[in-house]
Protein backbone atom coordinates (compact mmCIF):
# COMPACT_ATOMS: atom_id res chain seq x y z
CA UNK A 1 0.00 0.00 0.00
CA UNK A 2 1.22 3.86 -1.01
CA UNK A 3 0.56 5.93 1.92
CA UNK A 4 0.68 9.91 1.55
CA UNK A 5 0.01 11.67 4.99
CA UNK A 6 -0.90 15.32 4.59
CA UNK A 7 0.79 17.68 7.80
CA UNK A 8 3.84 18.30 9.64
CA UNK A 9 3.69 18.43 13.41
CA UNK A 10 4.30 15.57 15.71
CA UNK A 11 0.88 13.93 15.28
CA UNK A 12 2.36 13.32 11.79
CA UNK A 13 5.20 12.30 12.67
CA UNK A 14 3.83 9.33 15.01
CA UNK A 15 0.93 8.40 11.85
CA UNK A 16 4.38 8.34 9.89
CA UNK A 17 5.82 6.73 12.14
CA UNK A 18 3.42 3.65 12.90
CA UNK A 19 3.06 3.52 9.07
CA UNK A 20 6.53 3.36 8.34
CA UNK A 21 6.66 0.41 10.93
CA UNK A 22 3.60 -1.45 8.83
CA UNK A 23 4.75 -4.36 7.04
CA UNK A 24 1.85 -3.30 4.43
CA UNK A 25 3.07 -0.07 3.66
CA UNK A 26 5.51 -0.27 0.41
CA UNK A 27 6.01 3.47 -0.21
CA UNK A 28 5.13 6.37 2.32
CA UNK A 29 4.55 10.03 1.50
CA UNK A 30 4.03 13.13 3.65
CA UNK A 31 3.30 16.93 2.79
CA UNK A 32 5.15 19.05 3.74
CA UNK A 33 6.36 17.13 6.94
CA UNK A 34 9.14 18.21 9.11
CA UNK A 35 12.80 17.72 9.93
CA UNK A 36 12.14 13.80 11.65
CA UNK A 37 9.26 12.78 9.00
CA UNK A 38 11.89 13.17 6.21
CA UNK A 39 13.35 10.25 8.20
CA UNK A 40 10.80 7.39 7.63
CA UNK A 41 9.18 9.01 4.23
CA UNK A 42 9.39 10.86 1.38
CA UNK A 43 8.43 14.79 1.94
CA UNK A 44 6.66 17.03 -1.11
CA UNK A 45 6.22 20.86 -0.47
CA UNK A 46 2.80 21.14 -1.49
CA UNK A 47 0.34 23.22 0.75
CA UNK A 48 -1.96 20.89 3.03
CA UNK A 49 -4.41 23.05 2.42
CA UNK A 50 -4.56 23.35 -1.52
CA UNK A 51 -7.11 20.54 -2.39
CA UNK A 52 -6.35 20.80 -5.87
CA UNK A 53 -2.12 20.52 -5.28
CA UNK A 54 -2.96 17.43 -2.58
CA UNK A 55 -5.16 15.73 -5.21
CA UNK A 56 -2.59 15.43 -8.18
CA UNK A 57 0.27 14.76 -5.57
CA UNK A 58 -1.40 11.53 -4.28
CA UNK A 59 -2.22 11.10 -8.16
CA UNK A 60 1.18 11.59 -9.17
CA UNK A 61 2.52 9.25 -6.43
CA UNK A 62 -0.20 7.01 -7.28
CA UNK A 63 -1.14 6.78 -3.37
CA UNK A 64 -3.53 4.25 -1.93
CA UNK A 65 -4.34 6.33 1.34
CA UNK A 66 -4.39 9.39 2.02
CA UNK A 67 -4.39 10.15 5.77
CA UNK A 68 -5.03 14.16 6.37
CA UNK A 69 -3.28 14.89 9.61
CA UNK A 70 -4.87 18.84 10.65
CA UNK A 71 -8.21 19.94 10.75
CA UNK A 72 -7.65 23.38 8.63
CA UNK A 73 -7.16 20.82 5.19
CA UNK A 74 -9.89 19.36 6.39
CA UNK A 75 -12.10 21.98 6.81
CA UNK A 76 -10.87 23.41 3.92
CA UNK A 77 -12.43 20.38 1.71
CA UNK A 78 -9.14 18.64 0.90
CA UNK A 79 -10.48 15.13 1.92
CA UNK A 80 -13.15 16.02 -0.97
CA UNK A 81 -10.72 16.84 -3.82
CA UNK A 82 -8.48 13.33 -2.96
CA UNK A 83 -11.77 11.25 -3.09
CA UNK A 84 -13.01 13.10 -6.35
CA UNK A 85 -9.69 12.48 -7.68
CA UNK A 86 -10.93 8.57 -7.16
CA UNK A 87 -8.07 7.72 -4.13
CA UNK A 88 -9.31 6.99 -0.75
CA UNK A 89 -9.22 9.28 2.05
CA UNK A 90 -8.66 9.33 6.04
CA UNK A 91 -10.70 12.37 6.95
CA UNK A 92 -14.03 14.07 6.90
CA UNK A 93 -16.07 15.53 4.20
CA UNK A 94 -15.30 19.85 4.59
CA UNK A 95 -19.44 19.55 5.87
CA UNK A 96 -18.95 16.56 8.46
CA UNK A 97 -15.23 18.96 9.71
CA UNK A 98 -17.60 21.36 11.15
CA UNK A 99 -18.49 19.55 14.06
CA UNK A 100 -14.74 20.53 14.98
CA UNK A 101 -14.82 23.72 12.22
CA UNK A 102 -18.20 25.68 14.30
CA UNK A 103 -18.83 24.93 18.54
CA UNK A 104 -22.13 26.31 17.42
CA UNK A 105 -22.43 23.48 14.50
CA UNK A 106 -21.26 20.85 17.31
CA UNK A 107 -23.29 21.94 19.94
CA UNK A 108 -26.83 21.81 17.72
CA UNK A 109 -25.70 18.32 16.18
CA UNK A 110 -25.09 17.10 20.23
CA UNK A 111 -28.76 18.14 21.23
CA UNK A 112 -30.10 16.61 18.21
CA UNK A 113 -28.19 13.85 18.85
CA UNK A 114 -29.23 13.63 22.36
CA UNK A 115 -25.64 13.68 23.44
CA UNK A 116 -24.61 15.23 27.01
CA UNK A 117 -22.66 18.33 27.33
CA UNK A 118 -22.51 21.63 28.79
CA UNK A 119 -25.32 24.26 28.13
CA UNK A 120 -24.65 26.72 25.91
CA UNK A 121 -25.41 30.18 24.32
CA UNK A 122 -24.59 31.65 20.79
CA UNK A 123 -23.65 35.13 21.04
CA UNK A 124 -23.23 37.82 18.58
CA UNK A 125 -23.62 40.82 20.37
CA UNK A 126 -22.16 42.57 23.90
CA UNK A 127 -25.52 42.61 25.02
CA UNK A 128 -25.80 38.70 24.12
CA UNK A 129 -22.79 38.14 25.68
CA UNK A 130 -23.55 39.58 29.42
CA UNK A 131 -26.62 38.00 29.29
CA UNK A 132 -24.94 34.73 29.08
CA UNK A 133 -22.14 35.38 31.12
CA UNK A 134 -24.99 36.41 33.93
CA UNK A 135 -26.40 33.27 33.22
CA UNK A 136 -23.86 30.86 33.98
CA UNK A 137 -22.00 32.81 36.59
CA UNK A 138 -18.05 32.42 37.50
CA UNK A 139 -15.89 29.93 36.28
CA UNK A 140 -16.64 31.67 32.69
CA UNK A 141 -16.43 29.74 29.53
CA UNK A 142 -15.93 31.53 26.38
CA UNK A 143 -15.40 29.80 23.01
CA UNK A 144 -14.51 31.56 19.67
CA UNK A 145 -16.64 29.79 17.26
CA UNK A 146 -14.01 28.99 14.36
CA UNK A 147 -11.02 26.96 14.28
CA UNK A 148 -8.14 28.80 16.65
CA UNK A 149 -5.80 25.33 17.50
CA UNK A 150 -6.85 25.10 20.85
CA UNK A 151 -6.61 29.13 21.85
CA UNK A 152 -9.77 30.28 21.14
CA UNK A 153 -11.22 28.97 24.31
CA UNK A 154 -10.85 31.55 27.18
CA UNK A 155 -11.86 29.66 30.93
CA UNK A 156 -11.77 32.22 33.27
CA UNK A 157 -13.16 34.08 36.98
CA UNK A 158 -12.50 37.55 35.59
CA UNK A 159 -15.65 38.66 34.11
CA UNK A 160 -13.75 41.48 31.98
CA UNK A 161 -11.39 38.93 30.99
CA UNK A 162 -14.54 37.24 29.85
CA UNK A 163 -15.92 39.58 27.82
CA UNK A 164 -12.87 40.92 26.84
CA UNK A 165 -12.34 38.03 24.98
CA UNK A 166 -16.05 37.71 23.44
CA UNK A 167 -16.22 41.00 21.97
CA UNK A 168 -13.25 40.15 19.95
CA UNK A 169 -14.74 37.07 18.14
CA UNK A 170 -17.17 37.44 15.83
CA UNK A 171 -19.29 35.00 17.65
CA UNK A 172 -18.76 32.96 20.33
CA UNK A 173 -19.94 30.10 22.77
CA UNK A 174 -20.35 31.03 25.97
CA UNK A 175 -21.68 27.72 27.89
CA UNK A 176 -21.16 26.46 31.71
CA UNK A 177 -18.06 25.25 33.32
CA UNK A 178 -17.80 21.19 33.49
CA UNK A 179 -15.63 20.73 36.77
CA UNK A 180 -14.07 17.29 36.73
CA UNK A 181 -10.87 15.55 34.94
CA UNK A 182 -10.99 15.58 31.44
CA UNK A 183 -10.31 12.47 28.87
CA UNK A 184 -9.69 12.13 25.27
CA UNK A 185 -11.10 9.24 23.25
CA UNK A 186 -10.67 9.22 19.27
CA UNK A 187 -12.84 6.58 17.62
CA UNK A 188 -12.15 5.68 14.17
CA UNK A 189 -15.13 5.43 11.91
CA UNK A 190 -16.41 5.08 8.21
CA UNK A 191 -19.56 6.73 9.01
CA UNK A 192 -21.71 3.89 10.19
CA UNK A 193 -19.27 1.61 12.21
CA UNK A 194 -17.20 3.39 15.37
CA UNK A 195 -13.90 1.73 16.78
CA UNK A 196 -12.33 3.46 19.60
CA UNK A 197 -9.38 3.75 20.10
CA UNK A 198 -8.05 3.69 23.70
CA UNK A 199 -8.46 6.77 26.20
CA UNK A 200 -5.59 9.19 26.75
CA UNK A 201 -5.40 12.36 28.75
CA UNK A 202 -3.62 15.69 27.51
CA UNK A 203 -2.63 18.51 29.52
CA UNK A 204 -3.51 22.19 27.93
CA UNK A 205 -1.84 24.47 29.95
CA UNK A 206 1.52 26.19 29.55
CA UNK A 207 2.49 25.55 32.80
CA UNK A 208 3.14 23.35 35.40
CA UNK A 209 -0.02 22.59 38.04
CA UNK A 210 -2.12 23.61 34.90
CA UNK A 211 -1.34 27.00 35.13
CA UNK A 212 -0.29 29.51 32.47
CA UNK A 213 -2.29 30.22 29.14
CA UNK A 214 -4.13 27.30 27.16
CA UNK A 215 -1.66 26.05 24.58
CA UNK A 216 -2.36 23.51 21.60
CA UNK A 217 -1.03 20.90 24.22
CA UNK A 218 2.18 20.29 26.35
CA UNK A 219 2.09 15.98 26.84
CA UNK A 220 -0.25 13.66 27.46
CA UNK A 221 -0.44 10.15 28.52
CA UNK A 222 -2.36 6.52 28.00
CA UNK A 223 -3.98 4.37 29.65
CA UNK A 224 -5.40 6.07 32.57
CA UNK A 225 -5.72 4.07 35.54
CA UNK A 226 -7.65 6.22 37.20
CA UNK A 227 -10.79 5.88 35.09
CA UNK A 228 -13.51 3.75 34.94
CA UNK A 229 -12.67 0.68 32.79
CA UNK A 230 -16.34 1.09 31.22
CA UNK A 231 -15.86 4.69 30.26
CA UNK A 232 -15.00 3.70 26.84
CA UNK A 233 -18.22 1.88 26.35
CA UNK A 234 -20.19 3.79 27.84
CA UNK A 235 -18.70 7.28 25.83
CA UNK A 236 -19.63 4.99 22.70
CA UNK A 237 -23.23 4.18 23.55
CA UNK A 238 -23.71 7.73 24.75
CA UNK A 239 -21.45 10.03 22.75
CA UNK A 240 -19.88 8.74 19.51
CA UNK A 241 -22.32 6.22 17.78
CA UNK A 242 -25.03 8.85 18.40
CA UNK A 243 -22.96 11.55 16.91
CA UNK A 244 -21.92 9.85 13.78
CA UNK A 245 -25.42 8.13 13.07
CA UNK A 246 -26.91 11.91 13.69
CA UNK A 247 -24.45 12.84 11.08
CA UNK A 248 -25.03 9.94 8.42
CA UNK A 249 -28.84 10.97 9.09
CA UNK A 250 -28.30 14.48 7.77
CA UNK A 251 -26.91 12.93 4.53
CA UNK A 252 -23.19 14.35 5.52
CA UNK A 253 -21.58 10.99 6.90
CA UNK A 254 -18.64 11.85 9.25
CA UNK A 255 -15.66 9.54 8.54
CA UNK A 256 -11.99 9.42 9.85
CA UNK A 257 -11.15 10.21 13.49
CA UNK A 258 -13.87 11.33 15.29
CA UNK A 259 -12.64 12.84 18.50
CA UNK A 260 -14.18 13.29 21.70
CA UNK A 261 -12.87 15.80 24.45
CA UNK A 262 -14.77 14.88 27.73
CA UNK A 263 -15.29 16.03 31.22
CA UNK A 264 -15.85 13.50 33.94
CA UNK A 265 -18.14 15.32 36.02
CA UNK A 266 -19.74 14.29 39.20
CA UNK A 267 -23.13 14.30 36.90
CA UNK A 268 -21.74 12.60 34.67
CA UNK A 269 -19.70 11.83 31.53
CA UNK A 270 -20.05 15.41 29.42
CA UNK A 271 -18.70 16.39 25.84
CA UNK A 272 -16.50 19.57 25.90
CA UNK A 273 -15.93 19.38 21.94
CA UNK A 274 -15.60 17.14 19.00
CA UNK A 275 -12.37 17.46 17.16
CA UNK A 276 -12.27 16.13 13.27
CA UNK A 277 -9.01 14.85 13.25
CA UNK A 278 -6.15 12.59 15.46
CA UNK A 279 -5.10 14.75 18.69
CA UNK A 280 -2.38 16.44 19.55
CA UNK A 281 -0.30 14.97 21.27
CA UNK A 282 -2.56 12.12 22.61
CA UNK A 283 -2.02 10.46 19.29
CA UNK A 284 1.67 10.51 20.17
CA UNK A 285 0.65 8.25 22.87
CA UNK A 286 -2.61 6.36 21.60
CA UNK A 287 -0.84 5.17 18.64
CA UNK A 288 2.56 4.10 21.10
CA UNK A 289 0.45 1.60 22.52
CA UNK A 290 -1.27 0.53 19.32
CA UNK A 291 -0.05 -3.37 18.28
CA UNK A 292 -2.55 -3.79 14.83
CA UNK A 293 -0.59 -2.48 11.92
CA UNK A 294 -1.99 1.21 11.29
CA UNK A 295 -2.86 1.25 7.25
CA UNK A 296 -5.13 -1.46 7.14
CA UNK A 297 -7.29 0.50 10.00
CA UNK A 298 -7.27 3.49 8.08
CA UNK A 299 -7.93 2.35 4.88
CA UNK A 300 -11.08 0.16 6.41
CA UNK A 301 -12.53 3.52 7.41
CA UNK A 302 -12.05 5.26 4.18
CA UNK A 303 -13.53 2.34 2.03
CA UNK A 304 -16.86 1.66 4.98
CA UNK A 305 -15.67 -1.78 5.11
CA UNK A 306 -14.86 -0.95 9.34
CA UNK A 307 -17.89 -3.59 10.47
CA UNK A 308 -15.17 -6.00 8.92
CA UNK A 309 -12.27 -4.99 10.80
CA UNK A 310 -10.45 -7.89 13.78
CA UNK A 311 -10.91 -6.26 17.12
CA UNK A 312 -8.17 -4.09 17.59
CA UNK A 313 -5.05 -4.68 20.03
CA UNK A 314 -3.05 -3.18 22.57
CA UNK A 315 0.12 -3.27 24.20
CA UNK A 316 -0.17 -3.76 28.26
CA UNK A 317 2.50 -0.56 28.41
CA UNK A 318 1.72 2.82 29.34
CA UNK A 319 3.48 5.96 27.06
CA UNK A 320 3.91 9.33 28.21
CA UNK A 321 4.89 12.02 25.57
CA UNK A 322 6.45 15.66 26.85
CA UNK A 323 6.24 18.18 24.48
CA UNK A 324 9.37 21.02 23.93
CA UNK A 325 8.27 24.06 23.10
CA UNK A 326 9.84 27.30 21.75
CA UNK A 327 10.98 30.25 23.86
CA UNK A 328 7.64 32.10 24.26
CA UNK A 329 5.18 29.49 23.29
CA UNK A 330 1.67 30.14 23.23
CA UNK A 331 2.87 33.70 22.02
CA UNK A 332 4.95 34.50 18.74
CA UNK A 333 7.44 31.59 19.29
CA UNK A 334 11.37 32.56 18.47
CA UNK A 335 12.36 30.02 15.61
CA UNK A 336 15.44 29.29 13.87
CA UNK A 337 18.08 27.57 17.17
CA UNK A 338 19.92 24.48 16.52
CA UNK A 339 18.22 21.90 18.34
CA UNK A 340 21.03 19.57 19.92
CA UNK A 341 20.93 16.06 21.05
CA UNK A 342 18.69 14.36 19.16
CA UNK A 343 21.62 11.33 18.17
CA UNK A 344 22.43 11.33 21.69
CA UNK A 345 18.66 9.94 21.88
CA UNK A 346 18.77 7.35 19.26
CA UNK A 347 21.90 5.83 20.37
CA UNK A 348 21.15 6.00 23.78
CA UNK A 349 16.88 5.68 24.43
CA UNK A 350 15.70 3.62 21.79
CA UNK A 351 13.46 1.73 21.48
CA UNK A 352 11.46 2.97 24.92
CA UNK A 353 11.91 6.65 23.85
CA UNK A 354 11.93 8.89 20.77
CA UNK A 355 11.70 12.00 19.52
CA UNK A 356 8.60 12.63 17.26
CA UNK A 357 8.97 16.20 15.52
CA UNK A 358 6.66 19.18 15.43
CA UNK A 359 8.02 22.53 14.48
CA UNK A 360 11.36 21.27 13.25
CA UNK A 361 13.46 21.69 9.63
CA UNK A 362 16.71 20.87 8.60
CA UNK A 363 19.05 23.36 7.87
CA UNK A 364 22.10 22.25 6.47
CA UNK A 365 23.48 19.73 8.53
CA UNK A 366 21.69 21.17 11.33
CA UNK A 367 17.97 20.71 12.56
CA UNK A 368 16.26 24.10 14.01
CA UNK A 369 13.22 24.92 15.56
CA UNK A 370 11.21 26.41 12.92
CA UNK A 371 7.23 26.26 15.17
CA UNK A 372 6.21 26.96 18.80
CA UNK A 373 5.83 23.28 19.29
CA UNK A 374 9.10 21.79 18.26
CA UNK A 375 8.95 18.27 19.65
CA UNK A 376 7.38 15.41 21.40
CA UNK A 377 9.54 13.34 23.57
CA UNK A 378 7.52 9.83 23.92
CA UNK A 379 8.41 6.64 25.87
CA UNK A 380 6.89 3.14 26.88
CA UNK A 381 7.35 1.57 30.32
CA UNK A 382 5.64 -1.26 32.27
CA UNK A 383 3.72 1.48 33.89
CA UNK A 384 3.33 5.58 33.50
CA UNK A 385 6.11 5.22 35.97
CA UNK A 386 9.09 3.62 34.01
CA UNK A 387 7.37 5.72 30.95
CA UNK A 388 7.39 9.12 32.70
CA UNK A 389 11.05 8.60 33.74
CA UNK A 390 12.01 7.34 30.01
CA UNK A 391 10.95 10.59 28.49
CA UNK A 392 12.33 12.64 30.69
CA UNK A 393 15.98 10.98 30.47
CA UNK A 394 15.48 11.22 26.50
CA UNK A 395 14.34 15.01 27.01
CA UNK A 396 17.24 15.90 29.26
CA UNK A 397 19.64 15.11 26.18
CA UNK A 398 18.24 17.99 24.28
CA UNK A 399 19.03 21.52 23.78
CA UNK A 400 16.92 24.10 22.07
CA UNK A 401 18.37 27.55 23.35
CA UNK A 402 15.28 29.08 25.34
CA UNK A 403 12.72 26.08 25.13
CA UNK A 404 10.67 25.29 27.68
CA UNK A 405 8.71 21.97 28.97
CA UNK A 406 6.36 20.74 31.44
CA UNK A 407 7.98 18.61 34.87
CA UNK A 408 4.37 17.25 35.29
CA UNK A 409 3.36 15.28 32.67
CA UNK A 410 1.17 11.98 33.98
CA UNK A 411 2.94 12.97 37.38
CA UNK A 412 -0.41 13.43 39.64
CA UNK A 413 -1.65 9.59 37.50
CA UNK A 414 1.39 7.79 38.27
CA UNK A 415 1.46 8.89 41.98
CA UNK A 416 -1.87 7.73 42.46
CA UNK A 417 -1.65 4.57 40.48
CA UNK A 418 1.05 3.43 42.64
CA UNK A 419 3.24 2.45 40.15
P1 LIG B 1 -11.72 23.23 23.67
O1 LIG B 1 -10.94 23.94 22.58
O2 LIG B 1 -13.19 23.37 23.55
O3 LIG B 1 -11.23 21.84 23.91
O4 LIG B 1 -11.30 23.94 25.02
C1 LIG B 1 -9.96 23.97 25.44
C2 LIG B 1 -9.87 23.66 26.91
O5 LIG B 1 -10.65 24.62 27.65
C3 LIG B 1 -10.45 22.31 27.29
O6 LIG B 1 -9.56 21.26 27.13
C4 LIG B 1 -10.80 22.55 28.75
O7 LIG B 1 -9.63 22.44 29.55
C5 LIG B 1 -11.25 23.98 28.76
N1 LIG B 1 -12.72 24.01 28.65
C6 LIG B 1 -13.43 24.11 27.51
N2 LIG B 1 -14.76 24.10 27.77
C7 LIG B 1 -14.89 23.99 29.11
C8 LIG B 1 -16.01 23.94 30.00
N3 LIG B 1 -17.26 24.02 29.57
N4 LIG B 1 -15.75 23.83 31.31
C9 LIG B 1 -14.47 23.76 31.78
N5 LIG B 1 -13.38 23.82 31.00
C10 LIG B 1 -13.58 23.94 29.67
Amino acid sequence: MKVLVIGSGAREHALCRSLSLDPDVSALHCAPGNAGIAEVAELHAVDALDGAAVAALATEVEADLVVVGPEAPLVAGVADAVRAAGIACFGPSKEAAQLEGSKAFAKEVMAAAGVPTARSYVCTTPDEVDEALDAFGAPYVVKDDGLAAGKGVVVTGHIEAARAHANACDRVVIEEYLDGPEVSLFAITDGTTVVPLQPAQDFKRALDNDEGPNTGGMGAYSPLPWADPKLVDEVLQTVLQPTVDELRRRGTPFSGLLYAGLAITSRGVRVIEFNARFGDPETQVVLARLKTPLAGVLLAAANGTLADLEPLRWSDDAAVTVVVASHNYPGTPRTGDAIEGLDEVAAQDAPHAYVLHAGTKQDGPAVVSAGGRVLSVTATGADLTQARERAYTALSRIQLEGSQHRTDIAAKAAEAAGD
